[in-house]
């Protein structure tokens, strides 16, 4: 029996060996990995890691002890080049074939690079993995004028963690607000206010077109013409699925593997799971590719359960998180930009959760300090049930009643 091969070490490789084990597989497990680290938490990397408040020693998922005695093989520092889908066997670089009955693609996503003039000479920092992060955390602390590129999830908790540091933090964003893609304009400006209050100084509708380097300084320019010099640039600029090896073999790939809610591919006995797939997500009502370490968990869980030949679909409702400053900001289901926005609570007290409505439809709640609002939410939105956007709006009004109602 040749077993299971899993590429990629992260939640949802880990994940699925785990539930494939814990449902009866008793075949052989491998998991290969080209990082050569256990495998290990990605989000305080941008968060505590990075200020110092998480130890290196506490970012780690599993030790080697539970991979041994779960009796899955690490294979770290080894990375996957070919699938032969049709011989069953994964090629690693350096020759070395594994054979196997299933395989599941945990590869997860990279950093879209800078290509514009310049951006090769800068030593720009992507920000994705532990050895960015080692790498980030001393240059940050020592850097002067950080400038940040892109205003999403990662940008802006860098930006939070310099400005704290008393940096002078320069972020040059595209569109019109923060996390346009994820969240209400309401949040964007609370966000917004925020970072300002701290100091950041935001350019919108700026793209960079091009980088100057005069050695340890780089003047970053922008579309309007403006120059922003830095002694550190960190882009945060998007992910990109890491699904070449499997488009490669054939395997049907847009934006991501295709997978449906086991976590299958179109291919027999091939699986996928994490950031490098896209299902259809029944609270979105279309296929989505997501990057949280909710979803490649529960993926993970999803196909490593199906491979050991029970079939559990995915279907838990999407979350988020991020901590900015005081802030965390927490999202549950997924938005729209049509979907109307009912307001909690106050935005002047900081803690305030966005119901989003899709006609009478709660489809999304995203909370700043508000955990609570979210555990209910994650329960109502699972269970199709909505409050009234009346009675979302009032404080007074128990959620909870909803669920008892139904
Ligand atoms: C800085 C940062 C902060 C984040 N913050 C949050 C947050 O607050 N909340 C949240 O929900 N999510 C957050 N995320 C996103 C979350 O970490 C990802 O969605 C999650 O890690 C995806 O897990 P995965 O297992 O699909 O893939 P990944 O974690 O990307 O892991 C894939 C692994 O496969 C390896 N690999 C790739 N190709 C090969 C190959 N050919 N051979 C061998 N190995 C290979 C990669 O090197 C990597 O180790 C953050 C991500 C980053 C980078």
């Amino acid at each position: 029996m040749s077993g299971l091969v899993i590429i990629g070490a992260s939640y949802a490789g880990v994940q699925a060996g785990i539930s494939a084990r814990e449902k009866g597989y008793q075949g052989p497990i491998r998991i290969v990995a080209d990082e050569i680290h256990l495998p290990y938490q990605r989000p305080p990397l941008s968060k505590g890691f990075l200020s110092g408040s998480v130890a290196h020693s506490n970012l780690i998922l599993r030790g080697d002890d539970y991979f041994k005695a779960q009796n899955i093989e690490m294979m770290l520092g080894h990375r996957a080049v070919r699938i032969d889908r049709d011989a069953g066997r994964v090629e690693l670089e350096g020759g070395e074939h594994l054979a196997f009955d299933q395989l599941l693609i945990a590869t997860g996503s990279r950093a879209r690079q800078l290509t514009v003039p310049g951006a090769g000479g800068a030593d720009i920092v992507y920000l994705r993995t532990l050895d960015h992060a080692v790498d980030l955390k001393p240059r940050l602390e020592a850097a002067n004028e950080v400038v940040i590129i892109g205003g999403g999830f990662i940008g802006l908790e860098v930006a939070a963690t310099a400005a704290k540091a008393g940096k002078k933090v320069v972020m040059i964003e595209a569109v019109s607000r923060l996390l346009e893609r994820a969240v209400s304009p309401l949040i964007s400006q609370f966000l917004l206010d925020m970072h300002v209050a701290h100091g950041v100084d935001i350019r919108f509708h700026q793209s960079v077109t091009a980088i100057e380097n005069y050695g340890a300084l780089h003047e970053v320019i922008c579309s309007n013409g403006d120059r922003v010099r830095g002694d550190l640039i960190v882009a945060g600029i998007g992910g990109i699925a890491n699904d070449e090896i499997a488009s490669a073999a054939g395997i049907p790939c847009a934006n991501g593997i295709d997978v449906d809610e086991y976590g299958r591919t179109g291919v027999p006995g091939i699986y996928a799971a994490g950031d490098c797939s896209n299902h259809h997500n029944i609270f979105a009502g279309r296929r989505v590719r997501l990057e949280s370490v909710q979803n490649a968990t529960d993926q993970g869980k999803a196909a490593g359960t199906a491979i050991a030949g029970h079939l559990e679909p995915y279907v838990a409702v999407p979350r988020f998180w991020s901590d900015q400053y005081d802030a965390k900001l927490q999202i549950v289901g997924l938005s729209g930009p049509d979907d109307t926005a009912v307001i909690r609570g106050a935005l002047s007290d900081g803690k305030f959760s966005v119901f989003y409505y899709r006609e009478a439809r709660l489809m999304a709640v995203d909370s700043i300090n508000k955990p609570g609002d979210q555990m209910i939410a994650r329960r109502l939105i699972a269970a199709s049930l909505s409050p009234s956007p009346e009675q979302a709006a009032d404080l007074s009004f128990d959620l909870k009643k909803v669920e008892a109602a139904a």
